[in-house]
């Protein structure tokens, strides 16, 4: 069985679809019994729209200080890469 801090490795690989099938569904059966990593792996994939999505200065002020504290506290230890792209987004505004 996963933990949850298997989850937070796994998570960046696991959003990208590059884990192995049978990782995935691990990761999966965690997710149906852990309301926490399950609201975590959302909001992790609605930043990464966002990242997609929005250029940087359509992010309004008060998200942008939200995503900043998440992204900083909890995705950069994972995915120094995305943390990289939106250090330079927050530092332009
Ligand atoms: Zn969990």
């Amino acid at each position: 069985m996963l933990k949850c801090r298997d989850v937070g490795q796994l998570l960046y690989e696991y959003v990208e679809q590059r884990l192995e099938p049978p990782v995935s569904r691990q990761l999966e059966q965690h997710l149906a019994d852990c309301p926490g990593c399950l609201a975590f792996i959302n909001t992790y994939k609605q930043t990464m729209r966002l990242s997609s999505e929005l250029r940087c200065r359509d992010i309004p002020p008060e998200l942008q200080q939200k995503l900043r504290s998440f992204i900083k506290t909890k995705l950069a230890p994972h995915s120094p890469n995305l943390w990289d792209r939106f250090r330079s987004c927050f530092s332009t505004s």
